[in-house]
């Protein structure tokens, strides 16, 4: 798949394998060779749980509990780590120092690239994000890190290569809408049925008043059919 993956794009857990070249075993990943990787899934009981601002280009997202061993039996009740026992960094300080790093040197933001789960298997590109900003707030008595990421359209090959997303039509679909909108399209594209090559699309483009927060109006496409629909209102 290279280059060629669009935001809004469906693909399977194997596809985004090789996609980022190594096997995802954590939500934070800031050392990969093609650059970070954050993937986002769905809390239990938290339906509506994306942090989604500024009409859908800016994400907020929280950072990784310790993992649970026996000096960590519950990581929701302890305050998400910055560094490892030994000292060094963990994701969550990786990440954190990043943008730091950007905030303070005005360097430019790290380009992230972020998949979201829709079901075991089945994942959604989000798109490439500047980390922008990164603090640590208090959560049911904890302290957890928050990263903001903001959605950056002129990423390089990424979404250039479909000429017909206009930066006005490049907002992030919330993650409760894609799960409502796979179940309903049974996760083929609505117009022929096909399993492959999916993502999901704005009925009614965002830049001609369509909402990304509405099931109704965000479908499942094949690429022909997504490029057909596209001609037609180009
Ligand atoms: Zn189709």
């Amino acid at each position: 798949m290279g280059g060629e993956i669009i935001q809004g794009q469906i693909i399977s857990y194997t596809e985004m394998t090789a996609l980022v070249g190594v096997s995802l075993q954590q939500g934070m990943n800031f050392r990969l060779p093609g650059g970070p990787v954050l993937l986002m899934s769905r809390r239990p009981n938290a339906p509506y749980d994306d942090q989604i601002e500024d009409e859908g280009r800016v994400l907020i997202y929280e950072g990784h509990d310790c993992p649970t061993t026996s000096s960590c039996p519950d990581p929701k009740k302890v305050d998400q780590p910055r560094n490892n026992l030994g000292g060094s960094l963990t994701q969550n300080g990786l990440f954190a120092e990043a943008a730091e790093h950007h905030k303070s040197q005005g360097v430019r933001p790290v380009q992230v690239r972020v998949f979201e789960k829709i079901r075991p298997g089945i994942w959604a590109f989000n798109g490439v994000f500047d980390l922008v900003d990164s603090w640590v707030a208090d959560s049911n008595g904890r302290k957890v890190f928050k990263f903001k990421l903001q959605l950056n359209h002129w990423n390089a090959g990424l979404v250039a290569s479909d000429p017909s997303l206009t930066e006005e039509d490049d907002r992030i679909i919330p993650g409760w809408v894609k799960f409502e909108v796979w179940k309903r399209d049974h996760g083929r594209c609505r117009k022929c049925g096909a399993h492959n090559g999916l993502h999901f699309d704005h009925i009614i483009p965002y830049s001609k008043g369509g909402s990304s927060k509405s099931p109704e109006n965000i479908q499942i496409l094949c690429a022909k059919h997504n490029l057909e629909k596209h001609d037609k209102i180009d």
